[in-house]
């Protein structure tokens, strides 16, 4: 019998593989991945500095472990190259391997922009637990950080970073951080709060180019503004991986596209996790892996099973200021409507009739959570 084969042991793939076991514990399950397969919980990767976890302390089993657990073959180190769905095979290091029913579960590439100067290749980006590995490296005698990006993680790692002590700049062209989740007086307060903290933001402005200094780097803004830094993190956004399907004739959009099964046009093929586009839906983040995972693993077991989201906000890992965000779907119409003060600001997106369509809430509005939550609508219903 072919295995089922999952690509990628992140949270998406991992996940899945728990899923599937607790309903079936025999199906052959083949699990294969481009890094060394550790389990590790990524949001943790923007909010570990000022605890002092080194990547070691964040991965919390080996690939070995986890093949144990799962009773699964696990092969670390393999780029998946090509798949021909046809005859429901896979290429990975030259060798071929037969599937039954395949999964990708590949995750997305952090955007790069390109900056002009000599230091362009210095710029860093954290996505996996080997980019951390590098950047803890990069930052270890340095005092200064330069992030490009005022989003979730641009954020999170100006309030971690800072918190360790260094000194933190971040450039973004929004007037403000976290653009397109934060009605404005949500994103002041958040704004304020780190800014307490000591981060010192440049809104309105890009990075134009990097170039070494004296064992430092100077970078040059649009806005003409020089900072001098140790260590430039890139935090702009991440792209779906999509390569590998769209080689194999898999349709892609801006993710690997799927129906509300998780299944891709391809017969047998799914996707989930941040190189998927759901149902429409491309949702980069751990409540939307987790009901995909139980969903999928039902209709790998046989039982064909529709995935449903329920609202899902998420929270910011910024303890200067807690902020969470439910957002409005896409294109919706609506407005936001904010009210409260200071560090306490609520906001709630209303659609036609005043209905609740999303909310930002941050400091001690944060309370309204659990109530705000019952009355969204579901994600997909
Ligand atoms: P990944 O974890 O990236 O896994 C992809 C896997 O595919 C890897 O194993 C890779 O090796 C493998 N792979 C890719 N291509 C190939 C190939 N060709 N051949 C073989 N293997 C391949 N979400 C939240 O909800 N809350 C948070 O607070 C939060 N914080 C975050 C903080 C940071 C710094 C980041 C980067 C993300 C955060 N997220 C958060 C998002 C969340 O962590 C991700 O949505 C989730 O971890 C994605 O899991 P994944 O399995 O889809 O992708």
């Amino acid at each position: 019998m072919q295995p089922i084969v999952i690509i990628g042991t992140g949270l998406a793939g991992y996940t899945l593989a728990r899923e599937l076991r607790k309903l079936n514990n025999d199906a052959p399950l083949l699990m294969l991945t481009a890094d060394d397969g550790r389990f590790y919980s990524k949001p943790m990767l923007s909010n570990a500095f000022h605890s002092n976890k080194t990547p070691d302390a964040l991965a919390m089993h080996s690939a070995e472990h986890m093949a144990a657990q799962l009773n699964a073959r696990i092969d670390t180190h393999v780029t998946v190259s090509a798949i021909d769905t046809t005859a429901h095979r896979l290429t990975f290091n030259h060798q071929t391997v037969a599937y039954s029913k395949l999964v990708l579960a590949l995750g997305a590439d952090p955007i790069r922009i390109p900056v002009e100067g000599d230091a362009g290749d210095a710029v860093l980006s954290v996505n996996d637990l080997a980019d951390y590995t590098r950047f803890r490296a990069a930052v270890t005698d340095a005092k200064r950080v330069l992030i490009m990006g005022a989003g979730l993680i641009g954020c999170e790692f100006a309030n971690d970073l800072r918190t360790a002590g260094y000194a933190v700049e971040v450039v973004d062209p929004a007037p403000q951080p976290l653009g397109r989740l934060l009605p404005p007086t949500a994103a002041a307060a958040l704004r304020d709060a780190l800014a307490g903290l000591g981060v010192r933001w440049h809104f309105g402005t890009s990075v134009k180019s990097v170039s070494r200094k004296n064992g430092a780097y100077i970078a040059v803004l649009s806005d003409g503004a020089a900072i001098e830094t140790d260590v430039v993190l890139s935090a702009i956004g991440l792209r779906p991986r999509i390569a590998l399907a769209k080689d194999a004739g898999i349709k892609t959009q801006r993710g690997i596209l799927t129906d509300n099964r998780l299944e891709t046009d391809a017969a047998d093929v799914y996707a989930l996790g941040d190189c998927a586009e759901v149902a429409g839906l491309v949702l980069p983040f751990v409540m939307p892996i987790m009901h995909a995972a139980r969903a999928l693993a039902k209709t790998l077991n046989g039982e064909s099973t529709a995935l449903h989201y329920p609202a899902m906000p998420v929270v910011v890992k910024t303890p200067a200021l807690p902020v969470v965000i439910s957002p409005p779907p896409m294109n919706a119409s609506g407005a936001w409507q904010e009210s409260g003060s200071g560090a306490d600001v609520r906001g709630v997106f209303l659609g036609p009739g005043d209905t609740l369509l999303g909310f930002a809430l941050t400091g001690a509005a944060n309370a309204e959570k659990n109530a705000l939550v019952k009355q969204l609508p579901p994600v997909l219903a």
